[in-house]
């Protein structure tokens, strides 16, 4: 090991960033001797919403080496098949974004290609038809995808809906099995070395000083290190993600837990719908311009499908980014790295994205700015592509029904989004560049979903026969459904593989 290797890292901060970074750390390290300490405050607490997902996750479990069995169990987990969405696109509408694809390529060129020229020759019905994750979503029914590439099953991609507490506390059983220190206590103060500018240690309110090579700032919006202590700075996107508060609050599940997160737009604000084993979680995403506290709260009450199970939490944040995640030796994680609302469940993703680079670029005590430097411009892609798929969402909408919508539907985008609208537009072309997390089928699937349908077709579905085309999507279609049906249901799928310990009544 060279004399300049990391020796010990300090995480601040014990909330879903937190454990995910001292898991997998821990997890990572094997023989090496780091020495990694994570400190969370009691008094100051975690957001501790996060509760819906996207299909990274299932990698970033794997390389814990977590059963997912007994990973969803401990955390009252259901599956997640994709989001469907109300009244986006217009009053009365739904669409449903699933994970995965749709259909398949046909020569290279693009499934969506070939539906949108069928369906100018004939009705055809959703595009989410085509899609394995959505038909099974439809019927309420899950299972694993299987390995044979023939069957659509193989197509099926799943997330997961948790209780974002139980995950950290989940988290926290392995990392501290795997050797990592837990200190309860509060960060009051933070020594910098005058010359490299690096922290050099932390101070807790009760004096214990603790001193670290690499710190990772886990500690939320605030940003305790990256941004009081090394002012990193934050972009600010509020001009085009106008929401900045939440509430959330838990209620009674109506019946066996649906496998899909719902989103429902209303007039001045959206509204989250999160089915686990033993609660509906809810929270409605709202602008303080358009929306009091009060009536946010009345809104998000009057549609809750059972009986709450606590009063609403409020929440406030910023929709942005921190201009330099990485900074000195302290790098950045989570909420004190930015926020995107969680429209598409990008923030924890977000985490992890954060920490494979942060692996994949592992410093040593000399931290050269070559890695920092890549690690911020990937960091800063991801993001950014996070922000303009979210934006999409609220641009691609006919509603014409309050001041929100109209700002929303005529606001000037991102030239990156503006680009790819036009694309789209022209002849229904998409291309992933990048870093960018979501690919074509799902910008496929919120784009149509919403009522962008492209002017014309790429030339290249010329290549295929018409009749030859829409013989095969017919059969696609027939297929995904009878799949669909020989599943059991979500709800059974559970109770077998899964289910967790019941909640003893409050
Ligand atoms: C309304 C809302 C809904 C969300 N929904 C989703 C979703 O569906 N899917 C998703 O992926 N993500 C979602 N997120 C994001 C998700 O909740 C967070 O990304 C995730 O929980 C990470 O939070 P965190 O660990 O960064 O911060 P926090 O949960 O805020 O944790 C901060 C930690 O730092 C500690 N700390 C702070 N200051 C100090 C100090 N001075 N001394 C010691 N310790 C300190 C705190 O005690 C705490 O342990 C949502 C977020 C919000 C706001």
């Amino acid at each position: 090991m060279s004399d300049f290797a990391i020796r010990n890292i300090v995480i601040v901060g014990g909330g879903t960033a937190g454990w995910m970074a001292a898991a997998a750390l821990a997890a990572w390290q094997r023989d090496l001797p780091l020495e990694i300490t994570l400190v969370e405050s009691d008094e100051i607490g975690t957001v501790g919403v996060g509760e819906a997902t996207i299909p990274p996750l299932i990698a970033f479990n794997q390389m814990l080496g977590l059963n997912e069995d007994e990973f969803v169990a401990a955390t009252q987990g259901s599956f997640k098949l994709g989001i469907e969405f109300v009244g986006w696109g217009a009053i009365g509408e739904r669409y449903f974004h699933p994970f995965g694809s749709h259909g398949a390529d046909f020569n290279g060129v693009p499934f969506h290609q070939f539906y949108l020229r069928e369906a100018k020759r004939r009705q055809l019905p959703d595009i989410r038809e085509w899609s394995m994750s959505a038909v099974a979503a439809e019927l309420g029914r899950f299972a694993r995808p299987g390995p044979d590439a023939r069957l659509p099953l193989s197509q099926l991609v799943y997330a997961f809906h948790f209780d974002a507490g139980l995950y950290a506390r989940f988290l926290r059983g392995k990392a501290e099995a795997r050797g990592v220190t837990r200190i309860e206590g509060k960060i009051v103060d933070a020594a910098l070395d005058g010359e490299t500018g690096n922290v050099e240690s932390v101070t807790l309110a009760d004096g214990r000083v603790l001193e670290g090579d690499l710190i990772i700032d886990c500690s939320g919006f605030r940003g305790l290190l990256i941004e009081d202590k090394l002012g990193a700075g934050y972009e600010d996107w509020s001009r085009w993600l106008m929401c900045d508060r939440a509430a959330a609050v838990p209620c009674k599940l109506p019946g066996p837990p649906d496998p899909f997160t719902r989103s429902t737009a209303h007039p001045s604000a959206w509204q989250w719908r999160i089915p686990l084993q033993h609660r509906m979680g809810n929270g409605l995403v709202y602008s303080s311009a358009y929306l009091e506290r009060a009536e946010a709260e009345t809104l998000l009450l009057s549609n809750l499908e059972g009986e709450p199970l606590a009063d609403p939490r409020h929440l406030s944040f910023t929709a942005g980014r921190r201009r330099l995640a990485w900074s000195a030796n302290v790098v950045s994680l989570g909420l004190a790295s930015g926020f995107i609302e969680p429209l598409e469940s990008t923030s924890i993703h977000l985490v992890q994205s954060g920490i494979n680079k942060l692996l994949a670029l592992f410093p040593d005590r000399r931290f050269n700015p070559v890695e920092r430097d890549l690690y911020n411009r990937q960091m800063q892609e991801v993001f950014e592509d996070v922000r303009d798929f979210i934006i999409l969402h609220y641009k691609a909408t006919r509603r014409d029904d309050s001041d929100f919508w109209n700002y929303c539907r005529t606001m000037e985008v991102p030239d990156s989004l503006a680009t790819k609208l036009e694309l789209w537009r022209s002849k229904g072309r998409l291309f992933r560049d990048g870093q960018e997390l979501f690919g074509p089928a799902s910008w496929v699937a919120v784009l149509l979903g919403q009522g962008i349908v492209p002017e014309d077709q790429d030339p290249a579905v010329g290549a295929v026969d018409a009749n030859v085309a829409a013989e095969t999507l017919d059969k696609m279609h027939a297929s995904y459904r009878r799949m669909a049906e020989h599943m059991p249901t979500h709800g059974d799928f559970i109770a077998q593989a899964c289910a967790a310990a019941p909640v003893a009544p409050a």
